[in-house]
């Protein structure tokens, strides 16, 4: 493939880099600061907050985000001509398309955090185990970065240990050290436009680009490459965008790659704006980026499950719905399914209707917390204009 490639955007320091206008460079210390401290003002539970309910329990976030349990029977007779994907919480999906089963950044530890008592609490438990007897076998794992909401070394033990070599994992140039030092070595590495044909299938792997960046500690800042997975076959196309801020490539890869059937496109993680918009989109951008990549039918991630910036959690889906609905997508677009629910697309169609998405929007569950606007009503007061953003 020509254009862009990884290597060209490498930095003789060994660092990669964002090419657009649209990335501002790497955050200061002052502003992660002043980030932090506006997270701890809202002292908000560390599993986040309701746009209805500023202390939420647990419980409240279990209404507010009720857990599907997994179609076993759809998930063990995949139609090959369809492609389908399962929510198992934020960026985390399991995709099933011409026989094959792909499962993208496994995160399934109860926390967010390279320490497992601190950091940002799950709210919603993980739809999927790799322990689950039921679990169709898994081809290949697709790893976007990481940053540790995307790549999550406990889950990626217990991947490796019910797999084994069998797992083909494919990650970004930089991260198959990280594998090696874990003993996994089935790995494959790809710089941005470079694809690799999954072993035994027709499907191709394309690492796409992201405006997004690095880390898992403090010295090790973009060493290592971000990205989207595109997943092409000969009767289905899938692509998950990964974490990202908003940029001119996402009409690129839909001239490259596109259509879609089905993608699975960020909406979460956007407050404050100005601050988080170089490395997350929010619900407006989430709903340009699926139509410059020419996606039929998209799902929403990396929101509802862990609390990573200022937004209410339950925020991103209800102006995803209303974004979706001002600019004339049809009702089964673009939607944010439940945790654990599943979206087929066959023909560019969605095959299981009616499809279990999210409830918005939610009513309040406190009295004493009455009077609180509903989350379109509350983004609006806060000046949310829908958008951009990003994460820790
Ligand atoms: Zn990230």
């Amino acid at each position: 493939m020509t254009g862009i490639t990884a290597a060209s955007l490498r930095g003789a320091d060994g660092r990669f880099d964002n090419p657009w206008p649209t990335w501002k460079g790497d955050k200061s210390l002052w502003d992660l600061r002043e980030f932090a401290k506006q997270m701890r003002e809202l002292r908000a539970p560390n599993y986040g907050y309701l746009s209805y309910k500023r202390q939420p329990t647990l419980a409240d976030m279990s209404a507010a985000f009720p857990l599907r349990a997994p179609d076993y029977d759809a998930l063990s007779s995949p139609d090959p001509a369809a492609v389908s994907a399962l929510w198992v919480g934020h960026a985390s999906v399991l995709v099933q398309m011409e026989g094959l089963t792909l499962w993208t950044d496994p995160v399934l530890a109860d926390r967010a955090s390279p320490l497992p008592f601190v950091g940002p609490r799950r709210a919603v438990p993980p739809a999927l185990s790799p322990e689950d007897p039921w679990l169709p076998k898994v081809d290949a794992i697709l790893i976007s970065h990481n940053h540790y909401d995307h790549l999550c070394a406990p889950s990626v033990k217990r991947l490796h240990r019910r797999y084994g070599d069998d797992l083909v994992w494919y990650v970004p140039l930089g991260l198959a050290e990280w594998f090696a030092a874990r003993g996994i070595k089935n790995v494959k590495e790809l710089g941005w436009w470079e694809q690799a044909q999954h072993p035994g299938s027709k499907v191709q792997l394309v690492l796409t680009p992201a405006q997004h960046w690095s880390a898992r500690g403090i010295m090790d800042r973009r060493k290592t490459l971000w990205g989207g997975w595109a997943a092409l076959g000969e009767r289905s196309r899938f692509w998950f965008a990964g974490d990202t801020g908003y940029a001119p490539v996402f009409k690129e890869i839909g001239q490259r790659l596109g259509p879609f059937d089905l993608s699975a496109i960020p909406i979460g993680a956007y407050e404050p704006r100005a601050f988080m918009a170089p490395q997350h989109v929010g619900p407006d951008e989430a709903v340009t980026i699926h139509r410059d990549v020419r996606s039929r039918r998209s799902i929403a991630i990396h929101c509802c499950t862990f609390h990573l910036t200022l937004e209410p959690l339950d925020e991103p889906p209800a102006l995803l719905a209303r974004e979706a609905a001002a600019r004339g997508l049809a009702d089964d677009e673009f939607v944010c399914l439940q945790h654990g629910a599943m979206m087929t697309v066959k023909d560019g169609a969605v095959v299981n209707s009616p499809l279990q998405r999210l409830p918005l929007p939610r009513p309040a569950t406190d009295a004493g917390e009455q009077q609180q606007p509903q989350p379109q009503q509350a983004a609006a007061s806060r000046g949310v204009g829908l958008a951009a953003s990003d994460e820790l």
